[in-house]
């Protein structure tokens, strides 16, 4: 994980790597939420691992691909599902990929958890992260904080860790679109 993105979710109210994972999980969902497929080849896959800081083995091929093109649609029922559905999902992902949760060191991390060995399919190890990620959310009774984009043109997911819940939007691109649309709609009508 970049520092960047370390200090934008600088509120904890999760653990950090869970943190870290929810927005990874989010932004792994948005890949194929838009108009335009955002993993459309192995090369896009390989940028997107590197820039969420992945670890682990890769097999850098179409079967790779198409695992983590099949795991989208599974991970957005986290942003589309109560608690119980949520629940469901987590304990099914969690068993299929046989996860056991680890606390490891490596690289520069400090100790954090893995639940799959780094031999695992990639697929699998961004499931169980991501997993073990809404588990948190779940049992701290956050659900709610998973949110799809107000903005009337945009579908995309994100993570609300906001003080006062108050994110709307999954980007600013999206908010200032809204904002300046309203703008307009105010300004015609004076
Ligand atoms: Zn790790
Ligand atoms: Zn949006």
């Amino acid at each position: 994980m970049t520092v960047a993105l370390m200090t934008e979710m600088s509120q904890m109210l999760f653990a950090h790597d869970a943190e870290v994972s929810l927005a990874a999980a989010a932004s792994l969902v948005n890949t194929g939420r838009g108009e335009a497929e955002l993993l459309p080849d192995v090369a896009a896959l390989d940028d997107f691992v590197t820039r969420w800081g992945w670890t682990g083995s890769r097999a850098h091929d179409q079967a790779e691909l198409d695992a983590v093109h099949r795991l989208r649609p599974r991970l957005a029922g986290f942003w589309e599902m109560g608690a119980d559905g949520g629940a469901a999902l987590v304990n099914a992902l969690l068993r299929e990929a046989n996860a056991l949760p680890q606390l490891v060191k490596h690289d520069s991390w400090d100790y954090h958890v893995h639940a799959t060995s780094p031999e695992a399919p990639l697929a699998d190890r961004m499931a169980v992260e991501a997993a073990m990620a809404v588990a948190d959310v779940i049992r701290s009774g956050q659900l709610e904080r998973l949110r799809i984009c107000a903005a009337p043109d945009c579908d995309n997911v994100h993570v609300d860790l906001s003080k006062n819940r108050s994110r709307r939007f999954c980007s600013t691109a999206c908010a200032n679109r809204v904002n300046v649309a309203a703008y307009r709609v105010r300004r015609a009508s004076r």
